[in-house]
């Protein structure tokens, strides 16, 4: 190659799998990447663009989706496209994939989820909260799923993260409210039919090891529709909480802390639908009859302190039955294999060192990196992914200063989209996706909804294409 790789006359080619957020700040730490000319190709599974930012946060939370006003300005660089409805892995393999760029950034999130691991949990009736999230959000991989909430009295929602908190959330307010949203159709409507009347909220260890924010607990606690019930023996830390709260406790640990115990000691207002959060309380079966859910068995806990000092859970041997029709695992997201690249099966990511992608020896695979969940475990806030999306390009960009790039074996940035059409695909540019984005908002209008989300592949393309 003459000219040198990054400068104006052959400008760095870089792909990134995964139009989330860890894909979004992926580009714009690209962007002021310093003296280096870049141009960048974001693809996505699905035609529509912003991962989680579209797919996982609450209809209710619509100022968090406000960061898509940052994404959507990173697309109007002539440098950037969209290759939306291409799956990685599948229609392009990645050695394919790889020929067309000097380096691919893997922003694929963790598009699955972590079991409990307990008896019955295959049952009809239980649900990650991950499946339930996609659900209300209109996800095309949900579309299919029925929660029938009319035959449902009791949920047990298992987790005290702010998954956790989001559905239980959904599942108290009033539809009325939800309805103004982008919520899916099909989620409101189902809502509406509710006969939830009591929502278990369980987690496995105490209060001040609980992973909500306080933000979010705050929230629930200020829900007019129902009573949040924290009974005030839940609420007491044990010994081994108090000192560990004392010596290692977050601010953020202590402010739940003080909040639980405030409201523990608040009388319920009376309403006929309840919230109820235990804590020290572990689900150790389902139970069924005929292939449904019916109950589940719980186990207290009590805490005892691991070699690093953490406090851990173990089951105490004291044991309940509660009737529940529904119950939602919500104990953590999981990543999935991406076929072509090495896997982390024990946590689930892409194997790698800082964001550099390695082999199972530990050796680097040169040009192909990772960012946000892929690369670290389902964990942190959508701004947590600015600092992890600068450090992986921060070692792109020392790679590419030290020559350690495989370059695109086919120069021309159109072979690509020429290959794509020749294998029959529909390729959604991002002028796309603003016709569909722009078709979702006048649906919704006429609702009185911010937008209607198209909920399957096929209706976004036909809408795309006329039909
Ligand atoms: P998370 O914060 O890691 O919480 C997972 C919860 O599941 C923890 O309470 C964990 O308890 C529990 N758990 C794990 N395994 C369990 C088991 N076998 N039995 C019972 N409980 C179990 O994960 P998340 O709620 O999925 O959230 C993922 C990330 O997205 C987090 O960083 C979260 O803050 C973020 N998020 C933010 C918002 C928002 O800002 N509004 C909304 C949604 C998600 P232990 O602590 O005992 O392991």
């Amino acid at each position: 190659m003459s000219e040198t790789l990054g400068s104006p006359q052959r400008p760095l080619r870089v792909a990134v799998v995964g139009s989330g957020p860890s894909g979004f700040y992926t580009v714009g730490a690209l962007a002021k990447a310093a003296d280096v000319e870049c141009r960048v190709d974001v693809f996505d599974r699905l035609p529509t663009p912003y991962g989680l930012v579209r797919g996982g946060v609450a209809p209710d939370h619509q100022n968090i989706k406000n960061v898509i006003r940052v994404y959507r300005k990173l697309t109007l660089d002539p440098g950037f496209r969209f290759f939306g409805n291409v799956e990685i892995g599948t229609v392009l393999d990645v050695d394919e994939l790889r020929r067309h760029y000097d380096q691919v950034v893997f922003a694929v999130g963790n598009e699955s989820f972590r079991t409990i691991g307990v008896p019955g949990e295959d049952l009809d009736g239980i649900f990650s909260a991950t499946e339930f999230v996609g659900w209300y959000n209109g996800h095309p991989d949900f579309d299919h799923l029925d929660f029938a909430l009319d035959d449902v009295e009791r949920v047990a929602v298992v987790g005290n993260g702010n998954v956790a908190m989001d559905v239980a959330r959904v599942l108290a307010k009033n539809p009325d409210g939800l309805a103004k949203t982008d919520i899916a159709a099909h989620a409101v409507e189902t809502l509406r039919r509710s006969s939830v009347r009591e929502i278990l909220v369980l987690g496995r260890r105490g209060p001040a090891q609980a992973a909500f924010t306080t933000k979010e607990i705050k929230e629930i606690g200020g829900l007019e529709e129902i009573d949040v019930v924290i009974p005030p023996a839940d609420a007491e830390l044990d010994e081994l909480s108090r000192r560990w709260l004392d010596e290692n406790g977050s601010t953020g640990a202590k402010n739940n802390v003080e909040y639980l115990t405030q409201r523990s000691a608040e009388a319920p207002r009376g309403l006929d639908r309840t919230m109820v959060f235990e804590f020290l309380t572990s689900p150790i079966e389902f139970l069924g009859h005929g292939g449904r859910l019916e109950a589940v068995k719980l186990e207290r806990n009590e805490l005892y302190e691991d070699d690093r000092g953490t406090p851990r859970p173990r089951g105490t041997g004291e044991h309940r039955i509660e009737n529940v029709q529904l119950a939602l695992t919500a104990v953590g997201y999981r990543g999935v294999p991406m076929p072509g690249l090495p896997f982390d099966e024990r946590n689930g990511v892409l194997p790698n060192d800082e964001g550099r992608i390695q082999d199972a020896n530990g050796n680097r695979l040169a040009g192909l990196y990772t960012v946000g969940w892929a690369k670290r475990g389902p964990t942190g806030l959508i701004g947590s992914n600015v600092a992890d999306a600068a450090e992986t390009v921060r070692h792109m960009m020392s790679d590419l200063t030290a020559g350690d790039v495989r370059s695109a074996e086919i120069d021309d940035p159109d072979a690509l989209s020429a290959m794509l059409g020749a294998k029959g695909l529909r390729v959604v540019s991002f002028a796309d996706w603003e016709s569909l984005d722009a078709i979702e908002v006048e649906r919704g209008e006429a609702v009185g909804k911010i937008r209607e989300k198209f909920t399957d592949v096929n209706g976004m393309l036909a809408a795309l294409d006329g039909g």
